[in-house]
């Protein structure tokens, strides 16, 4: 991906590569209200939330006017905008200094704008409004986004000079992603636009244009279009009674479940968490020090491009929500200590992912790739300050949970009252096995030890290669960790430190070790190393409708998926939960109040609960 070479005609920024300027020389702001964002008078007083989303984000100029109009309205702005070129921060001030409008919200613009890569970037404008920024030509994210927008803005650069932009399958995927009835609004009334609207299925007005312009296209979806790709993988659908704040119960107070809360909070939810233990953070998340930094792969795998949108939105969360006592964006290093590493690192060089990752081959003792962004933090003391704000349950070990006919669940706890929800959330780290052993999710528990020394290495960055070292915090340095599948110690063992210490012995002198003190936890991960998020499907659905899927996969004749209504779960997020646990928390908000997720739907069908069973079916096996 490249980012937009702008240059300047006069005061209008101008796009050589298509040989075309962003928008009209005189108030274009003006044009951009007549032509996009009147589209959404129509229906304003219908809803109270909407889904915009646009193709051709560019200077994000009618994402500000949205803004304006949305601004203290009580209404709710969903905006998704897709970018192929995206504009670098200094060229979008000089755009916004040149235009003389939207001086404050152009700023936050520019100070939220996420890092020039490849991918969703989640970006929370401001209580009322979320901005996902897809990065990418239009015909790779179109099939990566399920949503039903109200309005749609085609604004690409016209399309005698962008034809990409406007081509068939462009329209057929904007219909798919229209609810019946939602509009699309474009300056453009060119022939093939309005052939294209109306084969997609829009019928077709073209209203009176803006300014010297004759006339312009608005058009509404006139028949539904869906398009069943993988229907195993299909949203769920959530229906809750939204005339009560609706309850929700989240089972397990480490991070995950403590991130899941905020989200389901800050929209509106009445939540509780119930925990087993009497403190949060107790397993996984409650080291004294752990590093933030995504697990890098070569960039086009999935597992990497997991990674890298859960570590950026975790950034973002940490970023807004934690102070420095609790975490330090000190940047990180990952070493790449043998070959294949060094060749995963270098491919990066490519893909102008500098904001983030910068890879140097001539570091010692390793090459070594730069993290920006990357972080030490505090988990505990982190899951401590989250929790006070929160309505935390000790000691309720989850056991059971049945749906009444009245649409909620009703949760059994071992020595504790039931309780009653509309949402239940599993974040259940490492009990996630057992909890889970009727299903088929593949996931084990690992035994990790930590190793606490006196300062020895004097780093202000954490940094990784056959194992990893923090900066010490407090008179303790945190090394590690050993990873033993399906092991259960709760004590500490001397072999484990010595093994930590021999992991890290290019950056110390063993010797001059001296251990404080280790700690034990357990992680949970599955066979495949994905974490697991989502909607909890129905096992019995899935092994009857799908059982033929071996000969029927390819087949548009099999059925949408069906899950136990209201219930999701956030686990399996192994060593790097302070990255992925925050992603899960932002795609169950989306799961349940039905917004655009946060992350490809290539890449949510990867993180489905019901993927094992799925690939086994797809393979045929009984
Ligand atoms: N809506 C923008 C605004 O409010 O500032 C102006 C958009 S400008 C007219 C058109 C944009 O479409 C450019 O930023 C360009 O990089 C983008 N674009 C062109 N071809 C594209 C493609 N194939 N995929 C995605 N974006 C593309």
């Amino acid at each position: 991906m490249k980012n937009a070479a702008i240059s300047f005609k006069g005061k209008t920024a101008f796009n050589a590569q298509f040989d075309d300027i962003y928008f009209n020389t005189d108030k274009p702001w003006c044009e951009s209200e007549y032509v996009f964002a009147k589209g959404l008078d129509e229906i304003w007083h219908e809803q109270d939330r909407f889904i915009v989303a646009e193709t051709g984000f560019g200077a994000g100029l009618n994402f500000l006017t949205l803004c304006k109009k949305f601004q203290n309205s009580g209404k709710r702005l969903h905006f998704v905008s897709i970018e192929a070129n995206p504009i670098a921060k200094h060229d979008l001030a000089e755009i916004y200094e040149n235009l003389g409008k939207f001086k404050t919200l152009a700023k936050k613009l520019a100070r939220l704008y996420p890092p020039l890569v490849r991918g969703i970037h989640r970006i929370e404008f401001s209580e009322f409004i979320t901005l996902d920024l897809c990065f990418g030509d239009v015909l790779e994210i179109l099939p990566e986004l399920d949503f039903k927008a109200d309005v749609w803005f085609m604004d690409g650069f016209a399309p005698s000079k962008n034809e990409a932009m406007w081509s068939e399958a462009v329209f057929k995927h904007i219909a798919r992603l229209t609810r019946l009835g939602g509009m699309v609004r474009t300056y453009s009334c060119a022939k093939i636009v309005r052939e294209r609207l109306v084969r997609a299925g829009f019928w077709l007005e073209l209203r009176k244009g803006y300014g010297k312009k004759r006339q312009m296209s608005h058009a509404v979806l006139k028949q539904s279009c869906e398009i069943s790709k993988d229907p195993w993988f299909a949203r769920c659908e959530t229906a809750l009674n939204l005339a009560r704040a609706p309850r929700a119960l989240i089972i397990g107070a480490g991070i995950a479940g403590l991130a899941t809360a905020v989200e389901l909070r800050k929209n509106g939810f009445d939540v509780t968490l119930a925990e087993a233990k009497d403190a949060v953070a107790t397993n996984g998340s409650g080291n004294h020090c752990g590093v933030l930094m995504p697990l890098i792969t070569k960039p086009d795998v999935n597992l990497g491009r997991m990674h890298l949108n859960a570590f950026l939105q975790a950034v973002r969360f940490y970023r807004s929500a934690m102070s420095e006592r609790y975490i330090k964006f000190s940047g990180c290093i990952d070493y790449a200590y043998d070959e294949l590493l060094a060749k995963r690192f270098e491919s990066w060089r490519d893909e102008n992912a500098d904001e983030i990752l910068t890879f140097d081959k001539d570091v010692k003792p390793y090459p070594a790739m730069f993290i920006k962004g990357g972080a030490y933090v505090r988990p505990r003391k982190m899951c401590e300050k989250i929790a006070k704000d929160l309505n935390v349950l000790f000691a309720h070990e989850y056991l059971s949970h049945k749906h009444l006919k009245n649409g909620q669940i009703s949760v059994k706890f071992k020595n504790a009252k039931s309780l009653k929800t509309d949402v239940l959330v599993f974040a259940t780290g490492s009990k996630s096995a057992e909890i889970f052993k009727e299903k088929e999710i593949l996931l084990s528990s690992v035994r990790g030890q930590v190793t606490h020394i006196e300062p020895l290495v004097d780093t202000h960055m954490p940094f990784s290669a056959f194992g990893y070292v923090c900066p010490s915090i407090g008179g303790v340095q945190v090394i590690g960790a050993t990873y033993a599948r399906n092991e259960f110690c709760d004590e500490a063992r001397d072999e484990d430190d010595a093994e930590n210490l021999s992991k890290v012995s290019e950056f110390l002198d063993s010797k001059k070790a001296r251990i404080i003190g280790s700690k034990v936890g357990y992680r949970s991960y599955s066979s495949d190393r994905f974490p697991v998020i989502g909607a909890l499907y129905d096992e019995e659905f899935y092994k009857q409708s799908y059982k033929d899927l071996f000969w029927s996969k390819h087949k548009d004749t099999n059925p949408t998926a069906v899950y136990e209504p209201n219930v999701f779960v956030n686990i399996a997020h192994g060593s790097r939960g302070l990255c992925t646990a925050i992603l899960g928390a932002k795609l169950i908000g989306d799961l349940v109040l039905k917004r655009p997720l946060c992350i490809e739907k290539s890449l949510f069908n990867d993180l489905h609960a019901a993927r094992f069973l799925v690939r086994r079916l797809k393979r045929g096996q009984k």
